[in-house]
């Protein structure tokens, strides 16, 4: 059976791993330390821990899963990762400079099962969901890269490959781990969830109370062509999926940030920008415009710029606040899953 990640245990199930094998719960915020402040990448290296408890964690956990298989670089600076995990299978994960920091965007699945129509994710279906461990490891990864160059990682986001509210109880472990003030101290509202819309766990998720912002790809405004798009509309409709995106900000008081990928003559006139407006009225929210990305697979095209530019206004003419996301990344295969999606192409 393969060894749980180190980096899969909150700093409570950590007290509880050291106090069984008969060690104060102290040794547990050290660890942390080890893992979170020094970044080292092996056991051996936490050099005040007692030799017998390093060659039990040596033998019971894991600590460096991934390989780096491919890197790539932008001229705006953004990075791209295709990492190889334990059991081959691959995932991506980005840093994205912005202006206010560093930002990585992580995968929580090994590809996904939504089949969003626009996204090279879902070529392949479902493979298996990551371990907590397995996200926060692709953050600390990136962390040492950053640390070359004295930065840090302020801001994460979940929406790599994967539908995080499909594998919850890892990404929220996930967000327990990397917001730990003695883990990587990532403000929980500096941490984002994107969902295609899983309105059950929109609901346990503003229940739960956790500070965090929810980013919700809404990409149509009515569900004859949302539904074209992404299938999950066929389970929870638009309306259903805004009751419950008004429950988490009058749960939690943090607005919403609706994605919309503009798609060329599908979703970008004017009139779907005033529908849009219409749904989204009394809501606190923000609407992020993405110009998408050639899929080759898919045949989509992108929007015009003065078309996104003119759907932009729109919505602001109608009190939506909107902004267009800026393009990371476009001199290489940046978008969600293009570049897992490109090597697999080249190994056919
Ligand atoms: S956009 Fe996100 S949820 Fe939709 S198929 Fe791609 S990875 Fe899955």
């Amino acid at each position: 059976m393969l060894k749980p990640s180190l980096y899969g245990f909150t700093l409570p199930q950590l007290e509880e791993y050291v106090r069984q094998e008969g060690q104060p719960t102290y040794r547990a915020k050290q660890i942390f330390h080890w893992l979170y402040q020094q970044r080292v990448q092996d056991v051996e290296e936490m050099t005040d821990l007692p030799k017998n408890l390093r060659s039990t964690l040596a033998q019971t956990t894991l600590l460096c899963s991934m390989k780096e298989l491919v890197s790539q670089k932008s001229q705006d600076g953004t990075i791209k990762f295709l990492l190889e995990l334990h059991d081959g299978a691959t995932i991506e994960t980005v840093i994205m400079r912005h202006d206010y920091g560093n930002s990585v965007c992580v995968s929580t699945q090994v590809g996904c099962k939504m089949g969003c129509k626009f996204c090279a994710s879902t070529l392949g279906g479902l493979v298996r969901n990551l371990t907590a461990g397995e996200i926060v490891e692709q953050v600390v990864l990136c962390q040492r890269l950053l640390d070359r160059t004295h930065e840090r990682v302020s801001s994460v986001v979940l929406m790599g490959s994967g539908e995080p509210l499909d594998n919850y109880d890892a990404s929220i472990g996930f967000v327990d781990i990397v917001t730990d003030p003695e883990g990587l101290k990532i403000g929980q509202r500096h941490i984002t969830i994107s969902t295609v819309g899983l309105v059950p766990a929109i609901y346990r998720l503003a229940d739960e109370m956790r500070g965090i912002t929810l980013a919700v790809s809404i990409h149509a405004a009515d569900d004859e062509t949302r539904s074209k798009m992404m299938p999950v509309n066929k389970a929870y409709d638009i309306l259903t999926l805004l009751d419950a995106c008004r429950y988490y900000y009058e749960k939690t008081g943090r607005r919403i940030t609706f994605e919309y990928a503009l798609i060329n003559g599908h979703n970008d006139k004017i009139q779907d920008a005033q529908k849009l407006a219409k749904l989204l009225q009394s809501l606190p929210c923000h609407v992020n415009l993405i110009p998408v990305n050639y899929v080759p697979e898919r045949d989509l095209t992108r929007t015009p710029q003065d078309q996104i530019r003119a759907f932009a206004n729109e919505l602001e003419r109608l009190s939506i606040n909107a902004t267009v996301r800026r393009e990371m990344g476009s001199d290489i295969a940046a978008a969600c899953g293009q570049l897992r999606a490109q090597q697999a192409r080249e190994r056919i």
